[in-house]
């Protein structure tokens, strides 16, 4: 199957559910994206702030950037003029510069909280107190330029069904949590991204409003 056909085949599956697709582009050339752009795709996920900002003069100007990797700060500034919505936010710090350099740019950049969900240590993110934490801060009151939109996170590598859907349900409510303490009035928080290549169905049935698929539409990355 093509890539076109691939994400044909998915937007057919998403048709319908709570879910949108975003493109796992990274490590794939330019014009492997302009292939999934000429298919209607027009969210693409990279995790690597140089690589993404490498191809995005190279496609069209209506791309949807999103990072999807742990961003380093001092990386922010590759990203603020034109970045969508960065995925993996780990810390009160990285949100400090994200707002920083959008300011600079005279942009708001869209902000999804990083969950910890998985089995496995060594995948990033928050617990929910560490969120709440930033979340209560005076600091992030202050903050201008940079817009929360929701919730992200990745399950543990595994093909027990039964697993995936309790670690979904873990981020769904802490998305639930999150908007009835803090973004109640606010319909832009209103994502919870999870799903990948593997597991995006479950992920879907969970509530997912934003699957991440890279190899179910290229092929396995090398
Ligand atoms: C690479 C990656 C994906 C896509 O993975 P596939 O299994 O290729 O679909 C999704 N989310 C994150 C955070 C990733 O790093």
């Amino acid at each position: 199957m093509s890539i076109a056909d691939n994400i044909h085949r998915l937007n057919a599956e998403l048709a319908g559910t709570s879910a949108r697709l975003c493109v796992v582009t990274k490590t794939h050339p330019v014009e492997k994206l302009q292939e999934a752009y000429d298919a209607g795709a027009r969210c693409f996920g990279e995790n690597r702030p140089q690589e993404m900002a490498a191809k995005q003069p190279q496609l069209p100007a209506d791309v949807e950037w999103h990072l999807i990797g742990q961003l380093q700060t001092n990386k922010v500034k590759l990203l603020a003029p034109f970045v969508h919505t960065i995925q993996s936010i780990d810390s009160g710090k990285l949100l400090r510069e994200i707002n920083k350099h959008a300011a600079a740019n005279g942009r708001v950049i869209n902000c999804l909280v990083q969950f910890h969900i998985a089995r496995e240590e060594n995948k990033s993110g928050l617990t929910l107190a560490e969120a709440e934490e930033i979340l209560r801060s005076d600091e992030y009151q202050q903050f201008q330029n940079v817009r929360l939109t929701g919730v992200m996170g990745v399950a543990t590598f595994t093909d027990d069904e039964a697993q995936l859907r309790q670690e979904f349900q873990q981020l769904r409510s802490y998305f639930e949590h999150l908007k009835d303490a803090f973004f109640a009035n606010e319909p832009d928080f209103k994502d919870i991204s999870m799903g990948m290549s593997g597991d995006y169905k479950l992920a879907v049935s969970e509530g997912s409003t934003l699957v991440r698929v890279g190899s179910a539409i290229f092929g396995s990355r090398s």
